[in-house]
């Protein structure tokens, strides 16, 4: 079923509900959405004469037109490929070029830098900038029917972010979003019509994917006018718009409750904060919890299952009392509900609860694979279970906690060390604001444990100290580096490669 039919349920049955909103200011209702969607779509297949399955790619900053230049193409029966806005102009030259898009939608912020690279892609036909004539005349296109998509079609290729190497298309499917949405209502949130989505984080990517539960109860949906994160925005936002929902890295978490708590701001006007995409340390989700109450939830996927691996429900974040609360907070939660999700040996042999191996996981929201792309795509999903590349450990009622990428794991004198773990136990100090731990080449061990941490007021010697009172000696950082800042990618995660190779040329400094 075509991921358009929720826009033409929700624009039948709530003509008039405000659809999308930029800050406060109201731009379409669902009818309005629906018809200039209903157009574009007629462009796109009657004016260009595109096929079923054609990729169009979207390379935009968060944008009023980015859920009609989406919910266009799937009408027209076309597959998107939303593309990071921060990549450099010749990393999306690439994504064009391997996706084989015919189309590209591009916003005005973006398009003086891509012009030059557009010539060498022989697939692409046209490009539009919303806002611009070209693209208005699209609008006042004929409309065209929904088309019909199978379950398995291509909806969304997800390029992964990928700390190294090459990105590579996944292909996520019409049932892979369905199924992804009706966990978002069983084991995230039960959305209201009165409810609004903001878009602080890039719609490209899992924000951006959690519309569809909004689009399925006509509620609002709102580009914030910065276009991105901006805590005092968002407070505002809160205040006048009300029942606000956003999906938010750990990163940006941890900044909108440090502003709150700075500020005493009010943070009754937030419903739910859905976090991850990365570690949030147990000491962060405290913080967040104390200072904003019961309005989190935690979700952990990949783009290979988008958005849908596990999910660490507002109740369990709330119960205190339980013997366990500790790790549960500590965790990533239990297995989502269309989804299996296991602890597995490198054989593939479920490890016993407890054990630490790769996670793997089975059901409706995993890719179909990689595209064109068959040795990834072997490598990844093997007898139908995605090998996630995630260690981890569940416990005897079934909640995960993460360790590591398995490619992060330090090895020293054969003993297996976690990073999160020393990292967790770093962060308890006062002064350590961010630590990255990692492992660096060293004859006699192998590799050592060495800590990158971003701080004041703090030395080696108290953070050893803290290491002896909680973890086995053999975890202990071997060296400290105190440094201004932690390499991140766009999306707020440390990059650990980066790191390796910064202090790879640098000489420890203590
Ligand atoms: P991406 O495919 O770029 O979204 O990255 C997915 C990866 O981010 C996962 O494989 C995990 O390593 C990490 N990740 C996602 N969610 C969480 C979470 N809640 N806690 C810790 N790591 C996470």
């Amino acid at each position: 079923m075509n991921l358009a039919q929720l826009l033409v349920r929700a624009a039948r049955v709530h003509p008039e509900r405000p659809a999308v909103l930029v800050g406060d200011r109201p731009q379409w209702t669902y009818r309005e959405l629906a018809d200039r969607t209903s157009r574009l779509a007629g462009h796109l297949r009657n004016g260009l004469g595109l096929q079923p399955g054609d990729r169009v790619a979207v390379y935009m900053t968060n944008h009023v037109a980015y859920l009609e230049v989406l919910y266009a193409a799937w009408w027209a029966g076309l597959a998107v490929v939303p593309i990071n806005a921060k990549l450099h102009p010749r990393e999306v030259e690439f994504i064009l070029g391997d996706a084989g898009a015919a189309v590209l939608f591009v916003s005005d912020d973006l398009a003086a830098g891509l012009q030059p690279l557009l010539g060498g892609l022989p697939a692409l036909r046209r490009a539009f900038t919303p806002g611009d004539p070209a693209y208005e005349t699209a609008l006042a296109a004929p409309s065209v029917a929904p088309a019909h998509r199978a379950p398995d079609d291509l909806a969304w290729l997800f390029y992964t972010s990928g700390t190294t190497g090459r990105p590579k298309g996944v292909m996520q499917t019409h049932r892979n979003l369905y199924a992804m949405t009706s966990c978002y209502f069983i084991d995230v949130d039960d959305v209201q019509a009165d409810d609004a989505i903001v878009y602080a984080a890039p719609m490209s990517h899992g924000a951006g994917m959690y519309n569809f539960a909004f689009v399925a109860r006509a509620a609002r949906h709102i580009v914030p006018a910065s276009g991105g994160f901006d805590p005092a925005e968002l407070v505002a936002l809160s205040q006048s718009v009300g029942r606000l929902c956003l999906f938010a890295a750990p990163t940006m978490v941890k900044r909108l409750v440090e502003h709150i708590a700075t500020n005493r701001a009010p943070a009754d006007g937030f419903k739910t904060l859905v976090y991850g995409g990365g570690p949030m340390y147990a000491q962060d989700i405290q913080a967040a919890l104390t200072t904003m109450g019961p309005r989190f939830v935690q979700i952990y996927g990949q783009g290979e299952s988008p958005m849908t691996i596990t999910a660490l429900a507002r109740e369990t974040l709330d119960e205190r009392t339980h013997p366990r609360w500790a790790e549960r907070i500590a965790s990533v939660g239990v297995a989502q509900t269309l989804v299996e999700v296991r602890v597995a040996g490198p054989d593939g042999q479920t490890l016993p609860t407890g054990e630490t191996g790769e996670v793997v996981v089975r059901g409706e929201a995993v890719m179909a694979g990689y595209w064109r792309n068959p040795e990834a795509t072997a490598q990844a999903l093997r007898d139908g279970w995605l090998w996630t590349g995630d260690m981890g450990a569940m416990d005897a009622d079934g909640y995960l906690t993460l360790k590591d990428r398995s490619k992060d794991v330090i090895i020293s004198g054969g003993s297996n060390i976690y990073p999160r773990e020393v990292e967790e136990v770093l962060l308890r100090h006062p002064g350590v604001r961010e630590v990255s731990v990692i492992g660096q080449p060293d004859a006699e061990w192998g590799e050592v444990v060495v800590a990158c941490v971003v701080g004041s007021e703090v030395t080696a010697a108290a953070l050893d100290a803290l290491c002896l009172e909680h973890i086995a000696r053999f975890k202990r950082p071997k060296r400290y580096h105190f440094v201004a800042e932690l390499p991140k990618n766009n999306y707020g995660k440390v990059l650990k490669t980066a790191l390796r190779d910064m202090l790879h040329k640098e000489e420890p400094t203590c």
